[in-house]
């Protein structure tokens, strides 16, 4: 916020500061200059008026330039250029007694009520006249432009200063015209004006009066996304990162709702919590981003909401981590079946289901057949590969729902849930026969596996704990292997 304030003060001031100092030259000047004195008098304050009348020019360009952020244009050769132009005209004023091209004579009119100059018009003077016109239609046309392209709220501040520029121009032509009476210049009044409205649009403080620099520097730098709409939720203002991240808004978005422009933010809406982080996730093409988002409302003063700032911050990354974070903490690395703690977790949970709601399930505990051998046989990476392809089987021949688990190095366990005893039988000599089919190929060698496996039902009735129901299954699977492997041996 300091670095807001500084930079605010800090823009336009030199422009601005300059016209009003040559404004005020032009008007201090011509005060002498219609005071009652001799022709020298009269003569010599119309010269020192031009001291500021001939920096107006420039400083209005410099000045609608700045404000507009053009500031591209606002290099060396520019000043050079402007204040050259200027230095010129002043030079042919102080020295048009030698060359009589900027007034061709000077008179005294005494016919009003003020002793003011006459003059006849020369070239140079028409040329001063033709560039202060020129500096003033293209400053109003440089607010126009800066009207239309910007949102709303930074529209008044340009508006005002469009009408600055409108009424000074108006006034200059009706001068011009020689509609004013008594050969009054009626300058010095239109350009204190001015002053007046130019300063108005300038200094009303307020944070969405934000200068251009702290804009371009601030606003447009921010990692975070910001769009900032009105109480309606209506698209005001954006920077490049909010862009970045949601794509759909683009510069033909200003004025429109936000979630008409990124209907993924409906939900956001009514959401008057401004302090909460958010969850959001934009699905765009393939891809899926996680954002965070919130809400802070924009005070104006004194004290009154006026608008909404949406601040937007991509925590895909942070997303991906934990989600990775996650996986290792409950997966088994080699199979991507659940480790040991989560299934214990898992089936745990399972078990206070059933005694609820007194729905069975069955506990499977499976266990390879002579499994040291094809460590022994073609090492322990060719065992590896086997035990991935036995639980890709095993994991293709079971419902989504069914809890599988690596309990121990060639030891699993599923949980069933809602199964009993006659379906676990079915669903277990599906698994014998799937994994027994299956044909593992490694280092060009075709190898087939065998599994036993030992079932427990559990119904919720008794009060089991899971360490219970684990050692009826293994005592099953155990008698499984005792009496030939390959098969199947309920838990008495
Ligand atoms: P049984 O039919 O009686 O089960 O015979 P078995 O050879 O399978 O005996 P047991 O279950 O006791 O042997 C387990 C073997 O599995 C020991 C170890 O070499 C192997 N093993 C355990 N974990 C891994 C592993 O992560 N990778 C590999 N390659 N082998 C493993
Ligand atoms: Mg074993
Ligand atoms: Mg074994």
């Amino acid at each position: 916020m300091l670095a807001l304030v500084h930079y605010r003060y800090k823009s336009y001031a030199k422009p601005f500061g300059l016209l009003g100092f040559a404004a005020g030259v032009y008007a201090f000047g011509y005060a002498f200059e219609i005071m009652r004195g001799d022709p020298a008098w009269t003569f010599l304050w119309l010269r020192v008026e031009y001291f500021g009348l001939s920096f107006i020019g420039a400083c209005w360009l410099w000045l609608s330039l700045d404000f507009t952020r053009k500031y591209k244009y606002l290099k060396p050769s520019f000043f050079y250029l402007i204040f050259g132009i200027s230095a010129f005209f002043l030079i042919s004023v102080l020295t048009n007694n030698l060359h009589h091209l900027f007034y061709t004579y000077i008179g005294i009119d005494n016919s009003g009520p003020f002793q003011t100059a006459e003059f006849g018009k020369g070239p140079l003077y028409i040329m001063h006249s033709l560039w202060l016109f020129t500096s003033f239609i293209l400053s109003a046309i440089l607010y126009i432009l800066h009207y239309i392209k910007w949102s709303s709220i930074l529209k008044k501040q340009s508006l005002i200063m469009l009408i600055g520029s409108l009424w000074t121009l108006t006034g200059f032509s009706i001068y011009t015209a020689g509609l004013i009476p008594w050969h009054l210049d009626a300058g010095p009044m239109i350009v204190t004006i001015n002053g007046c409205i130019f300063a108005f649009s300038i200094l009303r403080v307020g944070l969405l009066d934000i200068s251009p620099i702290a804009r371009e520097r601030i606003f447009e730098s921010m990692g975070d996304g910001v769009v900032v709409t009105d109480l309606d939720n209506v698209i005001l203002d954006f920077n490049t990162a909010a862009q970045g991240f949601l794509p759909m808004i683009s510069g033909k978005s200003i004025g429109k709702s936000l979630s008409t422009v990124a209907s993924e933010l409906k939900a956001y809406d009514e959401d008057k919590s401004n302090d909460e982080i958010k969850p959001f996730t934009l699905r765009i093409g393939n891809l899926i981003y996680f954002y965070e988002i919130r809400k802070y409302p924009i005070i104006s003063k004194p004290n009154k909401e006026i608008g909404i700032a949406w601040y937007i911050r991509d925590v895909t990354e942070q997303y991906k981590l934990s989600a990775q974070l996650k996986s290792y903490a409950e997966k088994d690395e080699l199979t991507g079946i659940w480790n040991r703690r989560k299934w214990v977790e898992m089936a745990r949970m399972e078990i206070i289901r059933t005694q609820r709601y007194r729905r069975p399930f069955t506990v499977m505990s499976i266990d390879i057949d002579y499994f040291k051998k094809v460590n022994d046989t073609l090492g322990h990476e060719a065992g590896d590969k086997a035990l991935i392809s036995i639980t890709d089987t095993i994991s293709s021949k079971i419902r989504n729902i069914d809890i599988f688990g690596r309990i121990g190095g060639e030891e699993f366990a599923i949980i069933f849930p809602e199964i009993g005893r006659e379906e676990a039988y079915t669903v277990a000599n599906r698994l014998l026969a799937g994994v027994s089919d299956n044909k593992i190929h490694i280092n060009g060698k075709e190898l087939s596996v065998t599994i036993s496996i030992g079932i427990t039902t559990y119904d919720g009735g008794s009060d089991m704990t899971l360490e219970e129901l684990i050692r009826k299954a293994d005592n099953a699977m155990y008698e499984a292997k005792r009496t030939g492997r390959n098969k199947v041996c309920f838990a008495v």
